[in-house]
């Protein structure tokens, strides 16, 4: 065995072991894998906690999911990796888990595209959530592709998170990053409210990417080019691909826009207009919030 394999399999037990740890996963859900070279990988087999693995359970197949080594069988969710590895030749690693407020989110059918948070912007833009489709079938990873060539990271409906990186660590923090993003928003919609962050700001995250170092596939913003709506985004040379870009609101400085936007209960509703109705106590929330702006200006 290289030392390059070996390093691998350490770092897949590692992931596995963060992943159970932070209940990203329950009893032998989720899997991990990771390329070997240019034609092979290697990946967690199938009914094992990702919490207790050791380097010798990991199997190794070629790119078309045939088992050339281990004495267990590939992960069943083998199939979305497969997909993920053929539509993303810069991809080196797959995670997949069921984080549980991320996971949340995709029970509930909100995805995660709101300009809330500046790290989540630049790195992985706007969080689609892949269709419903059953488990370990090829349905699933019919539904990854819609997205994978445009995002390192999505939740699948009902369902778990997906999230793809230049290397395993990469891959398995944006796993973190998804979790936490979706705890934040989260507390923020209990909270009654989110303030999105203005589309000028949203641009300069988008040009800083580069200076940070970020590749991320997905634009934040949408093309102004394209007409709006969801899948305004610039893609690469297929253009098949779907792209889910955030809608950050115009105007300076942070714009106040309560979760009613969305049709949902909270503070507020809104017609099809995008009017917000308040009720009194609401709004003299507002109005002393605005006071107490000014005040401090
Ligand atoms: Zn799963």
């Amino acid at each position: 065995m290289t030392t390059v394999e070996s390093a691998l399999r350490a770092d897949i037990v590692e992931v596995g072991r963060r992943m159970y740890d932070r209940r990203f996963t329950a009893s032998n859900d989720g899997n991990i894998s990771v390329r070997l070279g240019a034609d092979r990988l290697l990946m967690t087999p199938k009914s094992v906690c990702k919490g207790f693995m050791t380097p010798d359970m990991m199997c190794i197949t070629d790119l078309a999911g045939k088992k050339l080594q281990g004495d267990r069988d590939p992960s069943t969710e083998m199939l979305m990796h497969l997909e993920v590895y053929q539509q993303r030749p810069d991809v080196q690693a797959v995670v997949h888990a069921h984080p549980p407020i991320a996971t949340g989110f995709a029970v509930a059918g909100i995805p995660l595209d709101r300009p809330v948070l500046a790290e989540v912007l630049t790195t992985l833009g706007s969080i689609p959530i892949a269709e419903y489709a059953t488990p370990s079938t090829k349905e699933l990873p019919e539904a990854v592709r819609k997205y994978i060539k445009a995002h390192d990271g999505m939740l699948l409906a009902n369902h778990g998170a997906l999230t793809v990186g230049t290397d395993l660590f990469a891959a398995y923090y944006k796993m973190e990053t998804i979790e936490h993003f979706a705890t934040i928003s989260l507390a923020a919609r209990m909270l009654g409210r989110e303030n999105l962050i203005a589309r000028e700001e949203v641009l300069r995250l988008q040009e800083l990417r580069g200076t940070y170092g970020i590749k991320s596939p997905a634009p934040i913003c949408p093309d102004p080019e394209l007409p709006p709506g969801p899948a305004a985004g610039r893609l690469d040379e297929s253009g098949a691909a779907t792209c889910q870009v955030v809608q950050a609101p115009e105007g300076g400085g942070l714009r106040l826009v309560p979760d009613s936007l969305q049709g949902r209960s909270g503070a507020g509703a809104a017609d099809g207009d995008g009017e917000i109705r308040l009720t009194y106590r609401q709004l003299s929330a507002l109005i002393r919030d605005a006071v107490r702006s000014v005040r401090r200006d």
